[in-house]
C-alpha cells in the first residue's frame, strides 16, 4: 500500500495504488512485453474511425446534450433489441464517459453513507474506489477457481438488511467467466426477494466463446424494473482511449443515475459519439470476427501459458486468461509479477489486488491476450524460458 497523502481524504486512502499503472511503469522501465493492462494494440474499424473524422470535419465539436446525441441513444436502444430482443426506450438511455463514469454515476446515485453493495470478487478496481468514495460498504463474494462459480449459500449470506445494490460484471474481468443462464438466475432470484437493486458492467458483451452466449441480466424476469445496465464502446470496438459508454434502465433509476453524471462531466466526446452510431450497427460479420480473433488468441495463449508451466483456468470470454503460479515455484503471484519481466520480459498482473479475501487470490495472475499474434507468439516465446 502507498504511504497515505495528507491532503488526500481518508476514504481514498487505500485507493492512490493502480497496479496496472505499476505494471505498466514496470513494462516501460523493461522493455517488457505488457500483457499486463487490458487494451489493444489495434485501432477498431476503418469505418468507424472515419465517422469520427467526418464528424470532427463536419462541426460536431460543441457540447452534445447532457444524456447523449439522440442519434446515439436511438442506437444503443436498437443493439440492446437487435442482440438480446430487449426492449429499452432511447429516452431511458444515457451516455456518459465511458462505462467507467456511468458505474461512478450509479454507485454515488444510489448508495447512500452506510450501504452495502454486493460485488464478486475478483473485482474490476473501480468499484473497490468508488464504493468507497460513495461512503458504501463493500461485501464481496468469492467466484473460486478453476471455474470461478459461487456458492449460492455465499451470496445469500452476503446479503443483509443494509445491502442496497448487487454490481455484477459478465464476461467478467479479471476471470474471462461468463456467468451462465443459471447463476443470472439465482442473482435474479435473490434480488428480487430482497427487493435490491442491480447495477450491470456488461463492457465484454461482444466477447464470448466456446457456444457461450452474453445475457443481460436486465432481460430475466423481475429485473427490468431493478436494474440499471451499463456498457460502452472501448472494449468492443477497440477504441479504449474515446471513453463512450452509456447506461439504460428503468427512467427514475436513469433519472438518478443522471442526476450524478450531469455534475460530473456533464457530457463528452461529441464526435465520437456521433461515430459510436456507426459502430453499434456494424454488421454481424465485425461481431462474429472480433469474437473469433479473441478466440484464436485465447487458444494460443492459454496453449503457450500451459507449455510454460503455469495452470491455467478456462475462460469463455473477455481478452483475460488466469492461471495459477504454484506450479512454477511461486506462492504469491504478485513476487511472480514483479519479477516476470526481468526473467522473461513480459507482464502480467497479480489478481490478489482484486480480492477482499486475498488468501484466494493469491496465487493468481492475469494475462490479456488483446494484442496482436505475432506479439502474443513473442510473448509466449519469452515465457516458454521460465521452465528451460
Ligand atoms: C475496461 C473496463 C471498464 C471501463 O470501461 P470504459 O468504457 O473504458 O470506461 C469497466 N468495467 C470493466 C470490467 C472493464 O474491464
Amino acid at each position: 500500500m502507498a504511504p497515505p497523502n495528507p491532503h488526500l481524504v481518508a476514504r481514498m486512502q487505500g485507493h492512490r495504488l493502480s497496479i496496472f499503472a505499476e505494471m505498466s511503469t514496470l513494462a516501460v522501465q523493461t522493455g517488457a512485453i505488457n500483457l499486463g493492462q487490458g487494451f489493444p494494440d489495434t485501432d477498431g474499424p476503418t469505418e468507424v474511425l472515419d465517422a469520427a473524422v467526418a464528424a470532427i470535419r463536419a462541426g460536431h465539436n460543441q457540447y452534445p446534450p447532457d444524456r447523449g446525441i439522440p442519434e446515439l441513444r436511438q442506437a444503443v436502444s436498437d443493439h440492446q433489441a437487435r442482440f438480446y430482443g430487449q426492449e429499452v426506450d432511447p429516452g431511458d438511455v444515457m451516455v456518459s464517459t465511458g462505462a467507467s463514469e456511468a458505474i461512478g454515476a450509479a454507485i454515488l446515485a444510489l448508495v447512500s453513507e452506510g450501504d452495502e453493495v454486493v460485488v464478486f470478487e475478483p473485482y474490476f478496481d473501480l468499484y473497490a474506489a468508488v464504493i468507497a468514495l460513495a461512503g458504501g460498504v463493500r461485501r464481496a463474494v468469492t467466484l473460486r477457481a478453476p471455474d470461478y462459480s459461487f456458492d449460492e449459500a455465499d451470496l445469500a449470506a452476503a446479503i443483509c438488511p443494509g445491502t442496497r445494490l448487487i454490481l455484477l460484471n459478465s464476461p467478467h474481468n479479471p476471470t474471462g467467466k461468463v456467468f451462465s443462464p443459471e447463476e443470472l438466475g439465482v442473482i435474479a432470484r435473490l434480488a428480487v426477494e430482497h427487493d435490491l437493486l442491480v447495477v450491470t458492467d456488461e463492457v465484454y458483451e461482444h466477447m464470448t466463446y466456446d457456444g457461450t452466449r452474453h445475457v443481460p441480466l436486465a432481460t430475466l424476469p423481475g429485473m427490468a424494473e431493478r436494474t440499471v445496465t451499463i456498457s460502452s464502446g472501448g472494449k468492443s470496438y477497440g477504441l479504449t482511449g474515446w471513453k463512450v459508454g452509456w447506461a439504460h434502465g428503468p427512467t427514475d433509476l436513469i433519472d438518478a443515475v443522471h442526476t450524478v453524471k450531469q455534475h460530473l462531466s456533464f457530457t463528452s466526446g461529441a464526435p465520437f459519439q456521433r461515430a459510436m452510431v456507426t459502430a453499434l450497427n456494424l454488421g454481424d460479420d465485425y461481431f462474429d470476427g472480433l469474437a473469433a480473433d479473441l478466440c484464436a488468441k485465447r487458444d494460443l495463449v492459454s496453449a503457450g501459458l500451459t507449455a510454460a508451466g503455469l495452470d491455467v483456468y478456462g475462460a469463455s470470454g473477455t481478452y483475460y486468461l488466469t492461471a495459477d503460479v504454484r506450479s512454477v515455484g511461486y506462492d504469491d503471484g504478485m513476487d511472480f509479477c514483479r519479477e516476470l519481466p526481468g526473467r522473461c520480459g513480459v507482464v502480467a498482473v497479480p489478481n490478489r489486488v482484486f480480492y477482499d479475501h486475498a488468501e484466494e487470490g493469491r496465487s493468481i495472475v492475469r494475462f490479456a491476450y488483446c494484442k496482436r499474434f505475432e506479439v502474443l507468439h513473442e510473448a509466449m516465446d519469452r515465457l516458454a524460458g521460465l521452465t528451460a
